[in-house]
């Protein structure tokens, strides 16, 4: 991480689907400010073992792993109460776990439209109902929601998507009025196109399917939206979220910010 800072030393974060990815980078830069992180997600056990491993030799702090399933209700209720267990408190909430499926609304499975909006939306009611009395008793807490410019604007084909980012942008305001005076706030990110795993994995596949090279994939296809033309970037993602939990942040509450490139001022 480039520059960026804020002093966590002494807290506690929890970041959901932290596996890898926007949520891997996030635990990384909140680790490297001197908080103790507790990840979360899917994938290769010996992958998320690894990650964890390297967080707490980079940074020299505790990174510890639960694998809650966002699915699943108890198992969300379980990873709240970890960071509580075994750091004894939680200052920082992000709720960054998500999946995507691209179809037409009348085409797209309704298993689908269900998962898309347990994992992007209501998993985030899930962890923020059981954090909330914890930061209440402490006074304090961050609670960063990973919406995106699907969160401000539709595009065709994602309309589970879009609706639960809507949604996250939606709990993001409530959230926010109702813990306002108990020293909490409560934001939303909403980033544009970012380069991660995922992302990257579909640029050959797309390249192929249309005959283009890959830069025409990235410029046309996937950047057609984004004036820079340009991904975003981890770090331009991880400065405001070090802002937003930082003290320098306490005033910042119930926004959603667009961490996209001028996507949405079109
Ligand atoms: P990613 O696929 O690299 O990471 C997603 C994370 O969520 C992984 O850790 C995965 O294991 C976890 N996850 C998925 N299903 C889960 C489940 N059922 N239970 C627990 N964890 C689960 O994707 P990413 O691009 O880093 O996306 C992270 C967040 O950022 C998502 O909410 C996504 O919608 C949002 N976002 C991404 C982009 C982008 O361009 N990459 C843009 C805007 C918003």
């Amino acid at each position: 991480m480039s520059g960026l800072s804020a002093d966590l030393k002494g807290h506690a974060a929890l970041i959901t689907g932290s596996t890898s990815g926007i949520g891997l980078a996030m635990a990384r830069a909140l680790a490297a400010c001197g908080a103790d992180v507790m990840l979360n997600g899917l994938g290769d056990a010996g992958e998320i073992e690894a990650a964890r491993a390297a967080i707490e030799a980079d940074y020299g702090v505790r990174a510890l792993y639960h694998g809650a399933n966002m699915l699943k209700p108890d198992e969300i209720a379980d990873l709240v109460s970890e960071p509580v267990k075994a750091f004894g408190r939680l200052d920082i909430l992000v709720n960054n776990a998500g999946i995507q499926h691209v179809a037409k609304v009348e085409e797209l499975p309704s298993e689908k439209w269900d998962a898309i909006i347990a994992i992007n939306l209501t998993s985030a009611f899930h962890t923020t109902r059981h954090a909330l009395p914890v930061m209440k008793r402490q006074g304090r807490g961050r609670i960063v929601n990973i919406a995106s410019a699907h969160g401000l604007v539709a595009s065709p084909y994602k309309s589970a998507y879009v609706a639960a980012k809507h949604g996250m942008v939606g709990l993001t305001k409530t959230v926010a009025l109702e813990a306002a005076e108990l020293g909490i706030t409560c934001n939303a990110i909403c980033p544009g196109y970012v380069k991660t795993p995922l992302v990257e994995n579909q640029i050959d596949d797309t390249a192929r399917e249309r005959g283009i090279s890959r830069e025409e994939v990235i410029r046309d296809v996937m950047l057609h939206a984004q004036p820079t033309k340009k991904f975003v970037e981890y770090d331009h993602l991880n400065g405001l979220l070090l802002y937003l939990v930082s003290d320098a942040g306490a005033s910042a509450n119930g926004a959603a910010y667009p961490v996209e490139g001028g996507w949405t001022a079109a």
